[in-house]
């Protein structure tokens, strides 16, 4: 659990505020996140590396000479919105392009994803890398769709030490790519961890058992076999990776045995001295290996080895000097080189979006548009737990705090576009951008979107209109399809979704009443939505647990189905007080 906290809210950004202070000649803070203080030559790509909290030090830890450009740093175990990506990435570029850097999530996915296209719309070159060193999470074949762990680490040390010897963003790429795919990982977690104020940690692992093939944000493993000693814990792990060796390697590998929050150095010394025997059996020579905390996860019982299968390219940059503060490497001649760099100054700062003019009628409609933020919000928070209990069976436990964060979020920012004057229209794209900002997390993203686009399908000019509002909502569903990728059956909130949409559709052409379709659409959500609980999860977070899914119904899909029920009763109420 977490000992020290002052509102659990805020613990992330205070954790980041202080970090700040704690290095101000390596680290500046900017919206979003952090950059370097110290200027980098110009035309140098920037490694900007991110993820969640929760996991330090990843990945603000990592920012300096040799290693890191910038990190946009999310919420406690949940991505970094697209804006905080695109202010961490706008402060630190230098007329060199952009490589970012994330274990792949498909929150990160979307949320740098996103950021990413922004920053090309404005001309700057983005490559983006996803680390997929997992060998826990998918298979050899799919190594590129493995979800990301302490691989993080060697990745961007191997590719923030090329752009440091003077690789372009081509080379940069290559060289990044080319250690991810020389990189496995395999974990194993003892207990779960406590996200900072939560009474009860995500998950347990029952004592005298290990889980096998951890997640880092509170994932339990794939399976749970008897607690080893030490020394065949080793040897699992070991095995694990080394069935997976290339063919014809060099021999030569980085290791990395990394603590995620309370396994001590000492017990990850009497693991490594058998991995040091196991690597001389097998002729391995370790280059510069690492025992210690690099990617944690709160403050969870667990530990992961990782090899990096070297050549002599990916050997040099592994080996290379780097001065951030939490990883620092080389001789302190070499460290001077890196960091006698005049303090930057400038960085980019959000500006207030401009509202586009409305009239009286589309003002109107804004302001019941905000109710229904309102009610949103409301909703949520009633749900709040029982979302988050759904989402820890197979997910992180997050959906619930995500759905809250998130429509509090579009409901402040409402509320400011209203007294800008705003319309529809820019009421749903403003709060639409606050949603995905303040939820993070992949439904946050895809929140987001869809109230983006329901604000696309209104105007500013038109007042409140039943057909417009149907269109809205069917322009969501179809954003939600877009973005996220999935198809019917994949055990996410399209599930619920599409057969909402359906149901809209047809009985609206019908009908021609709003609450009279909206009402039947919800109930046809209802019923997807608990159908889901037969779905095995084939996308999203809770796809490597996805056999363990089976008997819960997903989360995403419930919190659409409540919140769309909530809208059909709202609407109802609406209708028949307007009648009498
Ligand atoms: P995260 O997975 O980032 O922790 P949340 O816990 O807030 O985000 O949301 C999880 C929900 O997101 C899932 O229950 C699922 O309904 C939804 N989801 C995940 N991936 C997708 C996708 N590709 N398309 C649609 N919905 C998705
Ligand atoms: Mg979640």
């Amino acid at each position: 659990m977490t000992y020290l906290i002052n509102t659990a809210s805020d613990f992330p950004s205070e954790a980041l505020r202080g970090f700040v202070a704690a290095h101000p000649e390596y680290v500046t803070g900017v919206h979003g996140g952090v950059v370097r203080s110290t200027d980098t030559p110009a035309g140098q790509p920037a490694l900007v590396i991110g993820g969640g909290s929760g996991h330090y030090p990843a990945f603000a830890g990592w920012v300096g000479p040799g290693m890191g450009h910038g990190a946009p740093c999310g919420n406690i175990f949940s991505s970094p919105s697209a804006s905080q990506v695109y202010s961490v990435a706008r402060s630190a570029e230098n007329g060199g392009g952009v490589i970012m850097g994330f274990g792949k999530y498909a929150g990160d996915v979307l949320h740098f994803g996103a950021a990413a296209e922004k920053l090309r719309a404005e001309g700057v070159d983005v490559r983006i890398v996803a680390v997929t060193d997992d060998i826990a999470s998918d298979s050899p074949e799919n190594h590129r769709n493995r979800r990301g762990i302490a691989g993080d680490l060697p990745v961007f040390k191997i590719a923030g030490a090329a752009i440091e010897a003077g690789a372009d963003i081509d080379e940069a790429e290559r060289i990044a790519w080319k250690a991810n795919d020389a990189t496995r990982s395999y974990g194993v977690a003892f207990d779960g961890c406590t996200l900072p104020g939560a009474e009860e940690p995500l998950f347990h692992v029952e004592s005298g058992q290990m889980a096998i093939g951890l997640g880092i944000h509170g994932e339990p493993g794939i399976k749970d076999l008897p607690l080893g000693t030490a020394s065949e814990v080793a040897d699992l792990l070991f095995d694990g990776i080394m069935a997976e060796a290339p063919a014809g390697h060099s021999g030569r590998v980085a290791v990395l045995l990394n603590g995620l929050g309370t396994v001590k150095y000492e017990e990850l010394f009497v693991v490594y001295s058998r991995l040091a025997q196991r690597l001389e059996e097998q002729g391995l020579t370790p280059v510069q290996p690492e025992v210690g905390e690099f990617v944690t996860s709160l403050d969870m019982a667990g530990l992961s080895l990782t090899l990096v299968f070297l050549d002599e390219e990916l050997e040099r940059h592994w080996s290379a000097p780097v001065d951030t503060p939490a990883f620092r490497r080389g001789a302190p001649r070499d460290l001077l080189a890196l960091t006698d760099r005049p303090a930057r100054t400038e960085y980019f700062t959000p500006g207030e979006e401009p509202v586009a003019p409305a009239t009286e009628e589309s003002r109107q409609f804004a302001q019941s548009l905000q109710g229904v933020l309102d009610l949103f919000e409301a909703t949520c928070r009633t749900h709040e737990g029982e979302l988050g209990r759904l989402d820890a069976v197979a997910g992180d436990g997050d959906h619930g705090q995500g759905m809250v964060l998130g429509s509090a979020g579009a409901v402040q920012a409402g509320k400011k576009a209203l007294e800008r004057r705003a319309g529809a229209r820019a009421l749903l794209v403003h709060a639409g951008t606050a949603w995905a900002e303040s939820a993070g997390g992949t439904s946050g993203a895809l929140w987001g979107a869809a109230l983006t686009a329901a604000g696309r399908a209104l105007s500013d000019d038109l007042g409140s209109d039943k057909s417009a509002a149907v269109r809205a909502m069917l322009n969501a569903v179809e954003a939600l399809q877009r973005l996220g990728g999935a198809q019917p059956g994949d055990k996410t909130m399209i599930d619920a979704a599409v057969p909402f949409a359906e149901t809209l559709e047809q009985e609206f052409s019908q009908s021609e009443d709003l609450a009279r379709s909206l009402t039947a659409a919800a109930e046809r959500a209802r019923l997807a939505a608990q159908g889901t609980a037969e779905l095995t999860a084939r996308l999203g977070r809770s796809r490597v647990l996805g056999e363990k899914s089976v008997g819960t119904p997903d989360p995403g899909a419930t919190s659409f189905a409540i919140l769309m029920g909530e809208l059909g009763h709202h609407i109802d109420q609406l209708q028949q007080s307007q009648q009498s």
